[in-house]
């Protein structure tokens, strides 16, 4: 039987892994950590649980048709609750209705909105009602707008993302080349929903999603809208446990496929011989392989542990790429129970376009920056002790931003949790029993991460499909790329969805060799 190995058990690894074993390989995953995840992984700690990384289950589709590939359901492994409300954004609170300016300090009296915190409702009719109090018409424009994104989505999921991006021809067929003019893929994010509606909040709302892909909305293809579609259409999900629920699915999956799991091993180079990697060096043991599909980070594994005649980009083709921004994390438990946290919490309740200079222009320390609060214990009692909350905090900085010492930690973390505990309206700091924090350093340690990234590359016109860096090494014959860094980008959909891909690239072109 042929030998693959697959390096990295993040989503995109074990999506891989399953896939190549349901045809017929021999499948080895090699993983640097002591358990599967990766950016996914579980932190415990004082009876407390926290996802350290992804916490939003968006497009649950995906995800089910994942398990349906391998005749299974995700109800198989984990149980499912959709959230209502889908989350919370808390708004400026001199912010004003004019549509003009959206904080602006000589704003007063009967022009300031008087709500400063907007629960979005999972029920599309009670959002529509949200949108005509804020702009009138707006809800019927939501509609026209939805009905765009539903087709954006659709020819996304059918005809776009589970290509491999090796060639333009692939987009070349008769029903992609029909509908591409309706994707507005040279029209921007911003000026799309700019073209529906007036509403600073539902501008900003509505560019919250894009925000995952990791670059302004300006520079966002419009084609991205369909990330509102999995928004309020699709809705946000919880999967009992957490994310890690997810996780463990899939490994569980993969064991029953027959794939082998050997942790803590951390893959450090190869030997190549005739341009074929003949075998994986790792820690003080050695692997044979016929093929590798490597998922660990991208430019790590190419620059550093390929010689350079191997290697398909340079180094200056890496520092050009435009990268999704890094992140300092906090996971934070607390010995009471709060009475105002909800699941998801948005923090805009600060200039999004100063933090998105300091982001993506200056790269530096935000002033007082955008943030995001997960209270996973307000729907799951397994993830806190009876009477405690877990809360997990998110900072956007930018990629590559050093620094991340434990008093910058401190004064971050500080700043934040003022402003939390400001809208919860209690202290919550006396309270802390539990804390840990994640960032630059450690994406960097943790993961081999370039730049420090956290959600790979930004998902700009020019990184899109067959602009990102190759699923395929042409290089090397037997070797293949998979995870946030490749097709189709980043986020645990994408993920799922890479390692599939390239699992079908890999078989079709290895298919003599089977066993
Ligand atoms: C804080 C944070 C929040 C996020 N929030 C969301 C969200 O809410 N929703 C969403 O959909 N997505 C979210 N994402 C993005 C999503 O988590 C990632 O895109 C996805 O998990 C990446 O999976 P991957 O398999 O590509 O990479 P990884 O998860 O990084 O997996 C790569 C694996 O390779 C291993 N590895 C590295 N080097 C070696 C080596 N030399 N040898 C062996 N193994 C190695 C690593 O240990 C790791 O296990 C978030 C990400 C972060 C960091």
């Amino acid at each position: 039987m042929k030998k693959i190995i697959v390096i990295g058990s993040g989503f995109a690894g074990l999506s891989a892994a399953s896939f190549m074993a349901k045809a017929g390989w021999k499948t080895i995953v090699l993983e640097k950590h002591i358990t599967p995840g990766g950016r996914a992984r579980q932190l415990k700690g004082e009876d407390f649980r926290f996802d350290m990384g992804p916490s939003w289950y968006w497009m649950p589709d995906v995800y089910e048709r994942y398990f349906n590939a391998f005749g299974k359901k995700v109800s198989d492994y984990y149980t499912l609750k959709r959230l209502d409300p889908s989350y919370r954004v808390v708004w400026p609170k001199n912010e004003n209705n004019s549509g003009k300016s959206q904080i602006a300090s000589n704003i007063t009296g009967s022009d300031l909105l008087q709500d400063h915190e907007t629960d979005i409702p999972a029920d599309l009719e009670e959002l529509k009602k949200i949108f005509e109090q804020w702009e009138p018409g707006a809800g019927g424009k939501l509609d026209a707008f939805l009905a765009e994104a539903r087709i954006k989505y659709e020819t996304g999921m059918q005809n776009l993302v589970y290509k491999p991006g090796l060639s333009l021809k692939e987009y070349a067929d008769k029903d992609t080349l029909s509908k591409i003019l309706r994707l507005d893929i040279f029209t921007s994010l911003k000026k799309h929903i700019r073209k529906y509606f007036k509403h600073p909040r539902i501008r900003q709302l509505l560019e919250f999603p894009g925000l995952f892909l990791g670059a302004l909305p300006k520079d966002t293809p419009a084609l991205y809208s369909l990330m509102n579609y999995a928004d309020m259409i699709g809705g946000t999900w919880y999967p009992d446990g957490g994310m890690y629920s997810v996780v463990l699915g899939m490994y569980s999956l993969a064991q029953e496929l027959g794939v082998e799991f050997y942790f803590e091993m951390e893959v450090t180079g190869f030997r190549i011989k005739e341009d074929n990697i003949k075998s994986v060096f790792c820690n003080s043991f050695t692997f044979e392989a016929d093929l590798v599909i490597n998922s660990a980070d991208y430019n790590f594994v190419e620059q550093k542990l390929l010689p350079e005649k191997f290697r398909m980009y340079t180094s200056a083709y890496w520092e050009k790429r435009k990268m999704a921004p890094s992140c300092l994390v906090y996971y934070i438990g607390i010995d009471k129970k709060l009475k105002k946290a909800i699941h998801h919490t948005l923090f805009f309740d600060s200039s999004f376009d100063r933090h998105a200079k300091e982001i993506y222009k200056t790269k530096s320390w935000p002033d007082e920056p955008l943030f995001y609060v997960s209270v996973t214990s307000v729907t799951d009692r397994s993830v806190a002790p009876e009477g405690y909350e877990n809360l997990f905090f998110l900072v956007p900085v930018a990629a590559g931003l050093t620094g991340d010492t434990e008093e910058m930690r401190e004064k971050y973390f500080d700043r934040i949790l003022e402003r939390f505990e400001k809208h919860i309206g209690e202290k919550i700091k006396s309270s802390i029993v539990f804390k840990d924090s994640f960032a630059y350093s450690d994406f960097v340690e943790e993961y081999n991460s370039f730049k420090g990234n956290a959600y790979g590359l930004a998902n700009t016109l020019l990184q899109t499909a067959v602009f990102k860096p190759s699923c395929k090494s042409s290089k090397i014959n037997n070797l293949y790329f998979t995870g946030q860094l490749t097709v189709p980008g980043p986020g645990v959909p994408p993920c799922l969805i890479s390692g599939e891909v390239v699992a079908g690239v890999a078989n079709s072109e290895h298919l003599n060799h089977q066993p």
